[in-house]
């Protein structure tokens, strides 16, 4: 797309399309490994021409797609259903209540939205390595793109990781590094991975393509809403990233004039890995010491786009909350049983979220649970929830 190019969120300086495999240099001098990320880039559009070009009646969301349609992999990537889920909805007196399910892309999480972004973008300028640390799932996905693509990916993962996530990763031929530590670990070794020998890296929020990607749940949703913003949109948060790309794929709605405002955020974000929880509460980052949760997707210790995030939150007059894994599990089981959707610990703590802000929605609110990532990835964590209290 002519005149695409990326703006920092940061200082605002402008890089060109080529310029965004990383972060923007100048704020990037800022940041030491394990700290959240300086200098994410966001990607700009024409936004005049495009809007000069609209059918606001039913607007081409594909012009503002950042990956080039020449380059994309051979990798299904089909719209993901949104759907009401009336048993559920009635337990929480929330009759506008949709659940939209990311668990089944086919490497079972929203992952395959920022792999398949970030590995076009590989095609696109002749690299043949992708490189990515991994909590687990942006791994098995990335693994999964590139075997698609005949890339070599390149896996940083904790071996603590969920066993399903590991297999596919392996499976699909990905070049596995498991880390003996956690994925703030896994991160700083990718990061020294490519310095040391090339290859794109597809960290979360360290590729601007993460966010690009990411950002089209936001556009699906809009479009399956019949070109409607949802009152509030629930976002199970570890770095993030998936949060960033909502804000950035809404916002993107709001300058090409399609929308007025943007949705209410709901960052949600277990007890333990708390870090933008308490940046957005207090003003004061600080790392979550010990980030150990049920929910291994949402398990960070500084999380990469902790700023990006917050900012996200503020500027949708959004908030946060904090679950147990004790209401995870719950939860998990709660949208097993009503409404027919098997989420991974790290899905189901949006419904923990939601459940612990209700009293803070009004009843006709719509609000949009995004299921991230799929139960059959951990089935390990649901056989322990159902065993609770035994
Ligand atoms: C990656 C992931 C998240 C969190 O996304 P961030 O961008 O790290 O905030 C939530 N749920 C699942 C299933 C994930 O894989
Ligand atoms: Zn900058």
């Amino acid at each position: 797309m002519e005149g695409f190019h990326w703006r920092c969120s940061e200082c605002g300086g402008v890089r060109s399309r080529d310029q965004g495999q990383a972060p923007c240099p100048d704020c990037l001098r800022q940041w030491e490994p394990g700290r959240p990320i300086r200098g994410i880039l966001l990607g700009e559009f024409p936004w005049e021409e495009i809007r000069s070009r609209l059918d606001p009646r039913a607007p081409d969301l594909d012009l503002i797609r950042a990956d080039d349609p020449a380059c994309r992999p051979p990798y299904p990537l089909p719209e993901t259903p949104l759907f009401p889920v009336p048993r559920l909805a009635l337990e929480l007196d929330l009759p506008g209540l949709l659940v939209k399910h990311d668990g089944l892309l086919p490497s079972g999480s929203l992952k395959d939205r920022a792999s398949c972004a970030v590995v076009s973008e590989a095609l696109r300028i002749g690299e043949t390595t992708v490189v990515a640390a991994s909590t687990g799932n942006a791994g098995s996905s990335l693994a999964a793109v590139c075997a698609a693509a005949g890339l070599r990916a390149v896996i940083y993962i904790p071996a603590s990781a969920p066993k399903a996530k590991l297999v596919q990763a392996r499976l699909h031929g990905a070049d596995l590094h498991p880390v003996e530590g956690t994925y703030d670990d896994a991160f700083r070794l990718s990061i020294e991975h490519t310095r040391l020998h090339g290859g794109l890296n597809r960290n979360t929020a360290w590729h601007p393509m993460t966010i690009e990607g990411k950002k089209t749940v936001a556009l699906e949703i809009f479009r399956q809403l019949g070109w409607q913003i949802p009152d509030w949109v629930v976002v199970p948060t570890g770095d993030g990233v998936i949060l960033s790309g909502v804000y950035k794929g809404f916002l993107d709605m709001v300058r090409l004039g399609l929308a007025r405002r943007l949705p209410r955020l709901l960052a949600v974000q277990a007890q333990a890995s708390d870090a933008i929880h308490r940046f957005f509460r207090t003003g004061v980052y600080g790392d979550a010491e010990t980030p150990a949760t049920v929910a291994d997707s949402i398990s960070v210790r500084a999380p990469a786009a902790a700023l990006l995030a917050v900012k996200a939150l503020q500027e949708s007059a959004g908030d946060a909350v904090v679950v147990s894994d004790e209401e995870i599990l719950v939860a998990q089981q709660t949208m097993a049983r009503l409404a027919g959707v098997f989420g991974e610990p790290a899905a189901a703590a949006g419904l923990a979220g939601l459940r612990a802000f209700r009293e803070r929605l009004r009843g006709d609110e719509r609000v949009v649970l995004l299921v991230t990532g799929h139960g059959l990835k951990d089935v390990d964590a649901a056989l322990g929830g159902l065993h609770r209290g035994d």
